[in-house]
């Protein structure tokens, strides 16, 4: 099955991947290890990637499709694949149903793992680090026992500057403002399965494999 796998920062997007790759058999392709891997193998394109990130600059669409063309054209890919961070925009999405045309290749299913704004800004600015030893919380998935204090040495428990509502929130409105366009986009295509990514993590996945074969 080629399948596209969308969702906001910290609708668990990875743990699903994790298990739907296994569960079908098909390689994940997340943008970044797609990068990693152009860059590491020296491709043209990886390097020309590269030379943009060095410089701290956003590697162009036309870079990124070229190396998303190449990874979809590989052997690994002939039995489908899951992408994963891939489009982001509306323009990157034109582009690949270009590349999956020039390729000869169908989409089966984009995947949109929805979860509420509050429920992610919860998980989000959940976590907390001890002071003292690094150990880390979170304060619905895994609280420390003894509340405000580390479990382990009693040291004091802070946010990281990632964790706050600030910066979360701002992840999280950039994440409507790129993206929310595709899932209309991918709706009118009529190849949008939206699942409820505020349930336990294998109801999830079971909501999602069974979706997958109605197809
Ligand atoms: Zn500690």
């Amino acid at each position: 099955m080629r399948i596209i796998l969308m969702g906001p920062p910290g609708a668990g997007k990875g743990t699903q991947a994790d298990v739907i790759k296994a569960e079908l058999n098909v390689p994940h392709i997340s943008t970044g290890d797609m990068f990693r891997k152009a860059v590491t193998e020296g491709t043209p394109l990886g390097l020309e990637a590269k030379s943009y990130m060095e410089k701290g600059q956003l590697v162009p669409d036309s870079v990124t499709i070229g190396i998303v063309k190449e990874r979809l054209s590989q052997a690994d890919c002939q039995k489908g694949f899951l992408l994963d961070g891939f489009p982001r925009t509306i323009p990157q999405a034109d582009a690949l149903a270009k590349t999956l045309q020039e390729l000869g290749i169908k989409l089966d299913a984009v995947i949109n793992v929805v979860v509420e704004r509050e429920a992610l800004v919860a998980r989000l600015t959940g976590r907390r680090v001890c002071k003292s030893c690094g150990a880390t919380y979170h304060m619905l998935f895994n609280p420390s026992k003894t509340g405000e204090k580390c479990e382990v040495c009693g040291g004091e428990l802070y946010q990281r500057n990632d964790d706050t509502l600030a910066t979360v929130a701002n992840r999280l409105d950039v994440y409507d403002k790129q993206t929310a366009p595709l899932i209309e986009y991918y709706r009118k295509k009529g190849c949008l399965i939206e699942i409820d990514g505020d349930k336990a993590v294998a109801e999830v996945t079971q909501n999602i494999m069974e979706a997958l074969k109605r197809g």
